[in-house]
């Protein structure tokens, strides 16, 4: 399968995590791995294709990212996009430039070789989005503009190398055939086979892990969010017994989620897990506290004291699997500069140097739908699969100010309410992020003639792609009826609801 398959080279860009989602959704298995990557670890996996993305620096510029001209003379096909144009023809000796004006948005791409493979089933004069400053204003000796736009060489071709090049990203949507291009390279020039599926990514990936690991044991802190539970059922369907889970049951959880977990994973599948009940103690090093930034710290660092002493009950355990996904990789890559490093991401966060485990990652090639996807074939139940994302510190900054036992509870109730309608109402899958905020607010109610004096709670749902920015989602008010009916009522400890309505920036989607 890997045999099979299209590297791409990461300069940086915005867009590179969709030409891999492109190519896979096209069957054939795409990765793509920094630019400094070393040529023999590129070939060694012997791609049929390589495509270099764009990115945001300048070829002519010191320091600039680049590539080995080798790499164009392994008899591999090639296709630089925008920066992998710019870096192709700078390298090849033609040269790059910065354009009088930066071009961003769309434009119209004319074909000047209608028989070029890269263009079959294109029309003539089609859309295509740019995103740039800089361009080609001499191609490289041995090169053919195969396409142009009215302000810019668009497209190359060098058949000793079997390189083309494209200004615009046809990877976007907003690129009309931009697919079709795409396809044509993966398919035409390249001559990749259909024979990716999320079926064979798991078989392949169960096939790696047995070898990673051999007859070593793993440890996982399971979370019972997506990207753990997916990693490690994916890891114990490769080694069953030898993997341990340990589940810290911090009090700050949903509704019984413990139970789920043990349900889901333990039963269901039959995984080791260890559920460790740590309540009191999360509850009594919060007790006091009201500062955010403190009960982050404290949640975090009591979290890993239980993990480790946990971990130190086990005896031969050489590997730490963790449910590291594409983005969290990308997140913490630095792709700038001459000093570039490569911090590990830790989902588990601050684990101690001495610890010394090798890491196991089996998802860090995905994107987050891709790792649902993974999760459903694998048969995790769908309310599992396609849930929201939970904080680390829980419940523990969902409640304002001080923490406590009797917050938690009722905290608990509320959401699971708002939780149940939202599925209930086909809306759960249709906000990014839904939950219950419990404020450090009484006021009076009245209930039954007689005077009450309870907690505020805040219905918080919100709309996004990214995480990084927000709009509330505009929940029906018959809908927003119904949760506050049940809340008030069934809940004891709460007498006052009410609707966030407040986007991100300025606000942030949790509250704390
Ligand atoms: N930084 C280069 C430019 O401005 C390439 C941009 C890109 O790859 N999107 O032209």
């Amino acid at each position: 399968m890997k045999e099979n398959s299209i590297i791409i080279l990461d300069f940086g860009s915005q867009y590179n995590q969709l030409i891999a989602r492109r190519v896979r959704e096209m069957g054939v298995y795409a990765e793509v791995v920094p630019y400094f990557e070393p040529l023999d670890k590129i070939l060694a996996r012997k791609p049929k294709g390589i495509i270099l993305s764009g990115g945001p620096a300048s070829v002519y510029l010191e320091g600039a990212p680049t590539i080995s001209k080798e790499l164009y003379q392994q008899g591999i096909p090639v296709l630089g996009i925008c920066y992998g144009m710019q870096i192709t023809t700078h390298l090849m000796g033609g040269e790059v430039a910065r354009a009088d004006k930066q071009e961003f948005g769309k434009a119209e791409l004319i074909i000047d070789d209608v028989n070029s493979p890269l263009f079959q089933n294109v029309p003539n004069n089609s859309k295509v989005w740019m995103s740039h400053n800089d361009h080609v204003t001499k191609m490289a000796p041995g090169f053919v503009q195969i396409g142009h736009t009215d302000s810019c060489v668009a497209a190359t071709y060098n058949k000793d190398i079997n390189t083309y090049c494209i200004q615009f990203h046809a990877e976007v949507t907003h690129s009309e055939y931009g697919t079709q291009i795409l396809r044509n390279f993966v398919f035409n020039v390249a001559g990749c086979e259909q024979n990716w599926s999320m079926g064979n990514y798991i078989e392949e990936t169960i096939k790696n892990i047995r070898e990673t690991v051999g007859d070593k044991k793993v440890l996982l802190g399971l979370s019972g969010g997506v990207d753990s539970s997916v990693a490690a059922t994916l890891i114990h369907k490769a080694i069953g017994d030898q993997l341990t889970c340990i589940f810290v049951d911090t009090g700050l959880l949903r509704k019984d989620e413990a139970k789920k977990v043990m349900e889901v994973y333990g039963e269901n599948f039959h995984m080791n897990i260890k559920c460790v009940d740590a309540e009191e103690r999360f509850l009594s090093k919060l007790a006091g506290v009201s500062d955010p930034e403190s009960k982050r710290k404290i949640i975090g660092k009591e979290f890993i004291e239980v993990f480790d002493e946990e971990a130190a009950k086990l005896t031969d355990v050489e590997f730490l699997a963790q449910g590291t996904i594409y983005p969290d990789v990308i997140e913490s890559m630095s792709v700038k500069g001459p000093s570039m490093t490569i911090k590990s991401h830790h989902n588990v966060g601050g684990l101690p140097e001495d610890m010394k485990f090798k890491l196991l990652e089996p998802l860090r090639e995905l994107f987050k739908d891709e790792v649902r996807k993974v999760g459903r074939e694998l048969g995790i139940p769908d309310h599992m699969v396609d849930r929201h994302p939970f904080p680390g510190p829980g419940l523990g900054i969902r409640i304002l100010g001080e923490v406590s036992k009797e917050k938690a509870d009722i905290l608990r109730e509320a959401d699971d309410i708002f939780i149940e309608e939202l599925r209930k109402a086909d809306l759960y899958n249709k906000v990014s992020q839904a939950f219950v905020v419990l404020l450090p607010v009484k006021s009076v109610g009245v209930m039954g003639d007689e005077r009450t004096y309870e907690y505020t709670a805040v219905l918080r749902s919100a709309n996004t792609i990214d995480f990084m920015t927000a709009t509330w989602s505009h929940l029906p008010f018959d809908f927003l009826e119904r949760v506050s009916n049940r809340i008030l009522n069934e809940v004891k400890g709460i007498n006052r609801l009410t609707y966030d309505i407040s986007s991100k920036p300025p606000a942030t989607i949790e509250w704390e």
